[in-house]
């Protein structure tokens, strides 16, 4: 259902018109059949649009316009840190002797973009109280599924293959699960009890000799901090397991208490979260992980490390789960993320936690009158709502979010976590003004009045957008992704 005038470049197409213009070849010209079999060569002229430079310039600027992010408007999508990514990241990351090397390289001649990946792992090593750091893996769930992978290979290595169990919360984040059962474990669901914490006796309950892991987060995805974490942490350890970190937004609690000191064993954090890197539309990310020292035999290979005063490229770890990422992981984000801690410093990054917090703190306070509150505590750097009062009325959290689209908002993260009830999972980072976050609060306290008292306007929403409601089934099932030609 597409509203408004707005017409697919195909449409507008002339035939003849061109957007480039090439000089004519000087150099000997090649026939396709000379490079490939004939049957890679298509027979026919593809059917591309013709349009001049400027109709596609303005095509692709209307397109990237129609977008919500960052930059364009306030993204309080729970669990995922929508903050702002600084823009003297971008520069740095511009800078030529980065961005012009090559990943093979000679590490004599890439020295400093060695140091900085070896800069990194010393910063993320403070921050998180780890023993060591490997930046390669691509996102966090691949760092999950990484640490996983040197999970089993420490049992495997103590003669404890047997160990096939990985304990989640039923808050956890769906990747938790999803890592464990593709690194082979099979998973057990450790229930939260009525205040929205790991249920300990529950815990004692699923715990054994056959468990591997329990993996957490803390604060939890319900934004509450586990206050019986070292108590957790005993349970797992005396029966063997090892604990691991969900640090993927560790906004809550950066430089006020590392995953480290509270007895974890391996963490990924997000550098595309956290860390400022760009996040979203596809791009790419990065999951670094941390382990304590009983697990760094297994870290993945190459490792960058310091000798003499020189950086280079270790290949030589025996017991190594191998290589998880072609070359050094995605580099561009490390080069932002390594900015955005200097720049920050060790006072700045715990700024960034107290504002995250106070930011949450604020708004769960002044939207707790107009929804279902369902666990009514100081929260960390996100909370959850509950629209039971809105479904009694006929109104879902869906369409309370759909009908934020039309005030410029990004919805928060809805249905999520699944022991909510019409779920709303709120995170408005720190980077959010006071005036920001007032008027997100006043656009969703409208929207429950709506709810009420004119209950369509929600229902039909969005109204401004130029794709009203999709058939989400059908879109996931039966996805158009190409133009088709009409004749
Ligand atoms: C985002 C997130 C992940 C997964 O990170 P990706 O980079 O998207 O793979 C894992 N856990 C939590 C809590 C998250 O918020």
């Amino acid at each position: 259902m597409l509203k408004g005038s707005s017409k697919l470049i195909f449409e507008g197409s002339t035939e003849g018109r061109t957007g480039f213009s090439l000089p004519t070849l000087d150099v000997e010209s090649v026939e396709l059949s000379d490079l490939y079999e004939e049957k890679y060569i298509r027979q026919t002229d593809a059917r591309l649009p013709e349009v001049s430079e400027l109709d596609i310039m303005r095509h692709y600027t209307e397109l990237s316009n129609k977008n919500h992010g960052v930059d364009t408007g306030f993204y309080p999508l729970g669990s995922c840190t929508m903050k702002y990514n600084p823009k003297i990241n971008e520069k740095v990351a511009r800078m030529g002797g980065f961005s012009h090397a090559h990943p093979l390289q000679h590490s004599k001649t890439v020295q400093g973009s060695l140091e900085v990946i070896y800069e990194m792992q010393e910063s993320l090593k403070e921050i998180t109280g780890m023993d060591e750091i490997t930046l390669q893996p691509a996102a966090g769930a691949q760092g999950e599924w990484t640490a996983l992978m040197m999970i089993r290979a420490y049992h495997e290595a103590n003669g404890e293959g047997h160990r096939n169990k990985v304990i989640v919360p039923d808050s956890a984040h769906g990747t938790n699960p999803a890592s464990a059962t593709v690194a082979g474990f099979e998973t057990v669901t450790v229930m939260s009890n009525e205040e929205g914490l790991v249920d300990i006796d529950d815990l004692k309950r699923v715990v054994g000799d056959d468990t591997a892991a329990i993996m957490l987060t803390n604060p939890n995805t319900l934004g509450l901090f586990e206050r019986d974490i070292m108590e957790i942490r005993d349970i797992v350890h005396q029966a063997g397991g090892k604990l691991y970190y969900d640090g993927a937004n560790l906004n809550a609690i950066m430089s006020k208490v590392r995953p480290g000191d509270m007895g974890f064993d391996a963490v990924h954090l997000n550098l595309h979260k956290t860390f400022t890197g760009p996040h979203g539309g596809g791009g790419p990310g990065s999951g670094p992980i941390g382990v304590k020292k009983d697990l760094v035999p297994f870290l993945p290979k190459p490792m960058v490390v310091k000798k003499d005063g020189s950086f280079e490229l270790d290949n030589n770890i025996p017991q190594s789960i191998g290589r998880v990422k072609p070359y050094y992981g995605n580099f561009g984000i490390y080069l932002r993320a390594y900015t955005y801690i200097r720049t920050m410093g060790p006072d700045g990054l715990k700024e960034v936690s107290e504002n995250a917090v106070i930011n949450s703190n604020y708004m769960m306070r002044r939207l707790q009158n107009s929804f279902v509150l369902p666990y009514d505590t100081h929260c960390k750097h996100e909370f959850v709502i509950s629209g039971s009062k809105q479904k009694k009325q006929g109104v879902r959290t869906l369409d309370m979010a759909k009908r934020l689209l039309d005030f410029n908002y990004h919805p928060p993260t809805i249905y999520f976590p699944l022991n909510v009830e019409e779920c709303m999972m709120i995170e408005p980072t720190e980077t959010e003004s006071k005036e920001t976050l007032d008027g997100f609060c006043d656009t969703l306290i409208k929207i429950a009045k709506e709810a009420e008292e004119t209950p369509e306007v929600v229902l039909e929403a969005p109204h401004t957008t130029v794709i009203g409601r999709l058939d989400e089934t059908q879109a996931a099932r039966k996805p158009v992704l190409k133009y088709k030609f009409e004749d």
